[in-house]
């Protein structure tokens, strides 16, 4: 598919450092693992696992991906300070390949209003700031923090600066979204033209969608002599979030007859990979997403159908086969085995251990007594609800509830807590759903505000399972919730005990 004279662009992953500062998108040690996992069989070449110095969370989250992960180079983010330096090294030692990524802002409107620092105090401090980590390890990045906005002679007096004290990578990020593709060519070429030691590093690029422009910006900046894309899966990151990596890599493949350049991820795995952070993150993928979205290979409109039959390249520039998308959706049923459940659940891209592979076991078996189809998505369903469960404090025993148009909701509900169970009858709330909400808080003693609800099919037909993801804020901090379901009720009931266990693992408090 791609000719021998293609040049390799090294992808850098940023979905577990720039991904996860996006609004609601943060994850806990065990996801952060999954994630990490999910992208070393991606094949991505360097993964920014976090930025240590944030907090002792980051930190153990960077060390723990450095220790167990193996396959990836693992990077850690600092500012150009020693402390930040340091810790990023402590977390990233033991990994089989660590990256020391330091950055420095050097715009005017950086420098002056953030920083207050003059053009040769910025130069001194990158300087500093790279050579400290070069005495750690020799895998060094650099970033002008807000470069494409910098004067362009500044800019290629740092990036020479760098490279001279041993930055292997320089990364221009466009850190507010503001480059046109234009821009970021010239960018990229004035560094190739100007600055003499360029050839001792990688020039890399991290864009911002804010205007939409993030993947065209890093394909300008690749056909400019660029060699490393910093991307996210699913574009997540902060505000408009980043240049998404499922569109990068497959422009790329795609048309490689006028990039020449590819990537060694496996395109193959780039849906459950979408799939998994999607639900990971709780922030879904919108339909009309490219590459990865539920209707990027959907054609339905007429004349495109008959083309289609007639011949598939009349309309598809790639086929859905090549992205992930699973050729047929193999139906299991309740005669389905376990090698049958595990050998579906590896293809749709997740790991289980024997003790997971087990729970999910069950509970398919409890599902296809109810539902005569068990479908892909269902699986995922369940597997992910297995895989994100966190300690189940409370967990739900039993629930009644009755609504009319012109009457309080009726509900009584039974929580199990330890050994122990809780009950409460009430008549409160605008709904059915909303009764139960306020059942949950009374019983558990955990009073949160409920910030978003989203309930959506995983499958097709009526006896679909039913998928609740609600987001709720308590103290100030947002927590994720899911619950899957053939009753809606019931799923809404799950997604809010589940954000509810979110909470007392995190405040570890026993309200009871
Ligand atoms: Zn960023």
């Amino acid at each position: 598919m791609t000719d021998n004279e293609s040049r390799r662009i090294v992808i850098f992953d940023t979905t577990l450092r720039d991904g996860e500062q996006s609004p609601g998108a943060s994850m806990n040690l065990i996801e952060k693992m999954e994630v990490a996992q999910a992208l070393v069989d991606l094949g991505v070449d360097v993964m920014e696992a976090g930025f240590p110095i944030a907090s002792p969370g980051d930190f153990e989250a960077v060390r723990e991906i450095a220790k167990n992960v193996r396959g990836s180079i693992v990077c850690g983010l600092a500012r150009c300070r020693e402390a930040d330096i340091d810790r990023v090294w402590e977390a990233v030692r033991h990994a089989e390949q660590a990256r020391i990524h330091v950055f420095l802002a050097t715009s005017a409107i950086h420098r002056e209003h953030k920083l207050k620092m003059d053009k040769e105090q910025i130069i001194q401090r990158a300087v500093q700031g790279v050579q400290r980590a070069a005495g750690y390890c020799s895998d060094i990045e650099f970033s002008p923090e807000d470069a494409a906005r910098t004067e362009s002679d500044f800019l290629c007096r740092v990036v020479e600066a760098a490279i001279g004290a041993g930055a292997t990578t320089v990364n221009i990020p466009d850190t507010v979204g503001y480059a046109t593709p234009t821009h970021m060519n010239r960018v990229i070429q004035t560094l190739r033209n100007r600055v003499p030691n360029i050839d001792k590093a990688v020039i890399s690029v991290h864009c911002h969608n804010d205007l939409g422009m993030a993947v065209a910006n890093s394909l300008a900046a690749v056909e400019a002599g660029a060699g490393q894309i910093e991307c996210t899966i699913n574009g997540l990151g902060e505000r408009a979030g980043n240049c998404s990596l499922e569109e990068v890599v497959m422009a790329l493949r795609t048309r490689n007859d006028y990039y020449h350049a590819d990537t060694r991820i496996d395109t193959h795995r780039l849906v459950p990979t979408s799939r998994l952070v999607a639900n990971i993150t709780g922030i879904q993928v919108q339909r009309n997403k490219a590459i990865v979205g539920r209707n990027a290979f959907a054609h339905e409109a007429g004349i495109h159908q008959d083309g289609m039959l007639k011949e598939r390249t009349t309309y598809e520039i790639m086929r859905p086969e090549d992205v992930g998308f699973a050729k047929t959706d193999l139906v299991l049923g309740k005669h389905s085995g376990r090698a049958a459940l595990a050998d579906r659940a590896k293809t749709l891209g997740y790991h289980l251990s024997d003790e997971q592979l087990a729970t999910v076991f069950e509970e398919f078996k409890v599902l296809a007594d109810k539902k005569k189809e068990v479908y892909d998505g269902d699986i995922a369903a369940l597997v992910e609800q297995q895989m994100h469960a966190v300690a189940e404090r409370w967990a739900l025993k039993s629930y009644e509830v009755t609504s009319g148009s012109d009457r309080s909701p009726q509900v009584k509900l039974t929580l199990q807590f330890g050994d122990e169970q809780f009950s409460t009858e009430s008549a409160c709330g605008d709904g059915p759903i909303d009764a139960i909400f306020l059942a949950i808080e009374k019983l558990t003693g955990y009073s949160v505000a409920c910030k978003d609800f989203n309930v959506h099919s995983v499958t097709v037909g009526k006896d679909a399972q039913g998928e609740v993801l609600v987001q709720v804020e308590h103290e100030g901090q947002l927590y994720r919730g899911r619950g899957v379901s053939t009753d809606s009720v019931e799923a809404s009931a799950k997604a809010f005990l589940n954000a509810i266990n979110r909470i007392a693992a995190v405040s570890n408090g026993d309200k009871h």
